[in-house]
């Protein structure tokens, strides 16, 4: 399976980072080596001093296609959940300036954390599912899928022209703003409307 991410997919997210309003979705992957085992803390790497937590709604497929069209692209999903994009920001800011591919800034092991608790979409209105972070139980991130520049439609639609979609592969999309960093001993709450979906500590 395959992590697919959306980058600078939440205006006021691109704008803290200081990147422009993308007229495309920006695509990076994780490989499946970067999935945080259940149970397991995450624990900062010594590559990095500053790593930064993301939250983000992720989809999961479960149905194969490649050039999904738009209208169709609600049949290729049925539940969703939130992760957090574990991001070393030193490391990714280094790459961005020499204009070299960020991956092993987003892709190293432990760097992709998903909730256990699937929720089933049909429960929901996609076009506005609210989301928040705590840290050490104050909300450092607060979100809603309304405020996506693209759609999970949309995402599915582009991405499918290059990456065939298989079952089981995880779609990320993307971080609203309030990104920071995390350190030992940090407790990091997911909250999906009302309803706690993790807890993640630290080490
Ligand atoms: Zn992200």
């Amino acid at each position: 399976m395959k992590v697919i991410c959306i980058g600078r997919n939440y205006l006021k997210h691109a704008e803290e980072l200081n990147n422009q309003k993308p007229e495309e979705p920006v695509i990076f992957l994780k490989p499946d080596s970067s999935i945080l085992p259940r149970n397991q803390a995450f624990i900062i790497p010594p590559f990095s001093n500053q790593v930064h937590y993301e939250v983000e709604l992720v989809y999961k497929i479960d149905k194969v296609g490649k050039y999904i069209s738009k209208k169709f692209a609600h049949k290729y999903y049925s539940t969703f959940t939130i992760g957090i994009d574990f991001t070393a920001r030193d490391l990714q800011a280094k790459l961005k300036e020499k204009s070299l591919p960020w991956e092993i800034s987003k892709g190293f092991d432990g760097s992709c954390f998903v909730s256990k608790t699937w929720l089933n979409k049909t429960d929901f209105n996609l076009n506005e599912i609210h989301f928040s972070l705590l840290q050490n139980d104050k909300i450092v991130q607060q979100g809603s899928s309304s405020e996506m520049i693209f759609s999970i439609d949309e995402i599915i639609a582009y991405v499918s022209q290059f990456y065939t979609l298989k079952i089981g592969d995880l779609i990320f999309t993307g971080t609203p703003s309030g990104v920071g960093p995390v350190q030992i001993n940090d407790e990091l709450e997911g909250y999906v409307e009302k309803e706690k979906l993790f807890n993640l500590k630290i080490k």
